[in-house]
């Protein structure tokens, strides 16, 4: 089968690669309907992270269940299905506590690579949601964006307490951030400041509920957020870049008593213990549990309530996924999908 491999920072390739095979009983082999680019796959294409050897590539994935291995009793052979980018058994005590990306059992899909025609799935039972039929075809994008950068800028908005009544800004206008945006304004936020300072960002930060644009950064950045809050700073803020300058940029925005929720992967990120101590904001965040969230998020697409695809402006042939990462890398698109 065809799938994407990175050989080193900048050098990505599309293969044939081993067809996958069930090895454990819970496994599912499922075809993949559409896969897609992640800001976090620019780490490594970038050189942030190391590339030792060459690395499948891939952890979002929406698509057709193939086969499924003999303990597998609740996913079926035909069903359309989403999973998030760890699978989690779904029933040990933390996964039980919505911290499914936390599971005992865990296994990174990213191993896997799902940039792919097929991909092998652990934990079928636990990690996979299956929609009452095969979507429309024009849903597609919706669900693969449910895998990964909806569930992550849900989890943010929820971890960052956002509600009715609350002021929320949001540092990042990556799809992860501009569905931080989405999330807040379906959980209720009376007012959503988005950070960007790129105009097709913003339109759609705008489109997905946001009242409010703040086109500086840093602690410029900080100091539009507070102008905007009588000083106070938000009740709730979405970090999803993951950078020194962006975590700052977060808790700083934030008023005492309120709460960060972070889900950019953090890279040589340090607090300092003083300014902390005396924020009195909250800090909760990590990969996120995207599976505690996919029901819901499945259910909101199913029906036509959110749109998340939007976040895909660029669509390629599996074959071309070297341009899509480029395209991601330039910021010429905001979210690549792959057609396999
Ligand atoms: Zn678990």
């Amino acid at each position: 089968m065809r799938g994407v491999v990175m050989y080193a920072p900048g050098d990505v390739r599309v293969e044939d690669r081993p067809e996958p095979a069930i090895l454990k009983p819970t496994d599912a082999i499922i075809r993949l309907s559409a896969t897609c680019i992640c800001g976090s796959d620019l780490w490594p294409y970038r050189g942030a992270d190391k590339v030792d050897e060459p690395m499948p590539m891939g952890h979002e994935y929406a698509g057709i269940v193939e086969e499924v291995g003999s303990e597998v009793t609740g996913i079926k052979p035909g069903q359309f299905v989403v999973g998030s980018f760890f699978a989690s058994d779904n029933t040990c005590e933390i996964c039980r506590a919505g911290y499914q990306s936390s599971c005992i059992h865990r296994e990174l899909v990213g191993a896997i690579g799902t940039q792919a025609e097929w991909a092998r799935i652990p934990l079928a039972d636990g990690t996979l949601v299956a929609t009452p039929d095969v979507p429309d075809a024009d849903l597609v994008p919706d669900f693969l964006a449910a895998s990964d950068v909806l569930g992550t800028g849900w989890f943010a908005a929820v971890a960052a307490e956002v509600g009715p009544g609350k002021t929320v800004a949001v540092v990042g206008d990556g799809a992860v951030g501009l569905l931080g945006v989405m999330a807040a304004q379906q959980l209720g936020a009376e007012r959503i400041i988005a950070m960007s300072r790129h105009e097709s960002r913003q339109k759609l930060a705008l489109e997905f509920g946001a009242t409010d644009i703040v086109t500086e950064r840093g602690d410029a950045g900080v100091e539009q957020i507070k102008s905007l809050t009588s000083g106070l700073g938000a009740h709730s803020v979405i970090e999803a870049v993951g950078t020194q300058e962006s975590m700052m940029q977060a808790i700083r925005s934030t008023r005492a008593g309120g709460h960060v929720g972070y889900v950019g992967v953090t890279h040589d990120v340090a607090l300092n213990g003083d300014e902390l101590f005396f924020s009195h904001v909250h800090l909760h965040g990590g990969p996120a549990p995207v599976r505690r969230f996919l029901p819901d998020l499945m259910d909101r697409i199913w029906n036509r309530k959110i749109r998340p695809g939007r976040v895909f402006d660029l669509e390629l042939p599996l074959d071309e996924a070297a341009a899509g990462y480029q395209a991601m890398d330039t910021r010429k698109a905001i979210k690549v999908l792959l057609r396999p």
